[in-house]
């Protein structure tokens, strides 16, 4: 059977399984300072802790919920690694190096059931939410790796953040909190949803400044709801109703992306049209073009293209941005992450 681990465990659980060890109350802050403000997630390395409870700790549980399977470096200096939860599924993560710091791309569900007809992740269906837990763990993995402090988390990994809604409501809960969790700003954290309107509003509303990225990818919402299934529940007004929310609410801009796909999104015809949709609602725009996914047909356009589009949308008096790929050398590239189990 496989462990438990201890990183998910209050501060209370923490105490009493201590106690079973003889051990005395604020050793559950030694152990839980370990895990989280230094990283470790070895027992034995735990110096300031007996030799014979980091010999049983390391016997009987293990500090993360995730452990690392396989790690891959790319040219450009990404890095992405497998981990195993506690129920033997796998799941991915990537650290991308910006020059303001490092960025983790994190997962949030295994699986995804959003069914987005271009995406790796849609294969195979949702499998189960990850635990704010493992959403830490993955932050803390990453931060072993580069051996440093990440400075921004964002939520475009595998899954659908704001379909996991209690457990990322938890992580960030954590994050905040100073004296027993993870200190991570709220402006450092980027969710980015397939547009579930009223989850947007409800995050609005509770108290987090995390930036929102609104995955819009079509110039109307017939074009829309052929790639994104669920955007036939809501509109695209909808969706930009829900944005200036949680603007007003949080005073937070709210980051739209439209992914370039050849032959579906990203013709002149359709620049013009996100140009006149955009004009009136948002000034900005951030163009990702697509990654090829080995078993879909989907391609992207060729960068003549793109730049046109992009043009297009600039004399249109919208401020653009494209993104910059990282690590499609080892498929880590944004899209690309999928369960292996699948
Ligand atoms: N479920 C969230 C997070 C998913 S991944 C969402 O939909 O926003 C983050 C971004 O990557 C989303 O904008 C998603 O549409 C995009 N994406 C998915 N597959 C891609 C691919 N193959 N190439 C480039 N971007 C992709």
């Amino acid at each position: 059977m496989n462990k438990q681990d201890l990183l998910s465990k209050s501060k209370e659980e923490l105490i009493e399984i201590l106690k079973k060890y003889d051990q005395p109350k604020f050793r559950a802050n030694q152990v839980r300072d370990w895990m989280i403000k230094r990283n470790t997630s070895d027992f034995l390395k735990m110096r300031n802790i007996p030799i014979e409870l980091r010999e049983s700790l390391d016997e009987d549980y293990q500090a993360y919920p995730l452990e690392i399977m396989d790690v891959q470096y790319a040219e450009d200096g990404t890095i992405k690694f497998a981990s195993k939860t506690l129920d033997d599924e796998i799941i991915e993560t990537v650290i991308m190096k910006y020059h303001y710091g490092y960025s983790v791309c994190v997962s949030s569900q295994i699986g995804c059931a959003m069914e987005c007809v271009f995406c790796a992740s849609a294969k195979g269906g949702l499998i189960r939410n990850l635990t704010s837990d493992e959403i830490v763990a993955q932050i803390l993995l990453a931060q072993q790796l580069i051996d440093t402090r990440v400075s921004n988390v964002v939520f475009m990994g595998m899954g659908e953040p704001l379909n996991n809604y209690n457990n990322l409501l938890e992580f960030l809960k954590q994050c905040r909190d100073d004296e027993w969790g993870l200190v991570i700003g709220m402006r450092s954290i980027t969710v980015s949803t397939s547009g579930l309107v009223p989850q947007i509003r409800q995050l609005a509303t509770e108290g987090y400044q995390v930036t929102l990225a609104v995955s819009l990818h079509a110039p109307n919402d017939k074009i829309r709801h052929r790639l994104i299934p669920i955007a036939s529940k809501y509109s695209i007004s909808d969706l930009f109703d829900a944005g200036r929310f949680y603007t007003e609410k949080t005073g937070r801009r709210v980051t739209y992306e439209y992914l370039l796909i050849k032959d579906m999104n990203s013709n002149i015809s359709h620049a013009k049209e996100l140009g006149n949709l955009l004009r009136k609602n948002i000034a900005h725009i951030n163009l990702i073009p697509y990654n090829p996914v080995s078993f879909l047909p989907w391609e992207a356009p060729s960068e003549e293209e793109i730049l046109k589009f992009a043009n297009t949308l600039k004399s249109a008096g919208l401020t653009v941005t494209v993104r910059r790929e990282l690590g499609s050398d080892i498929d880590a590239a944004c899209g690309q992450l999928r369960s292996k189990n699948l």
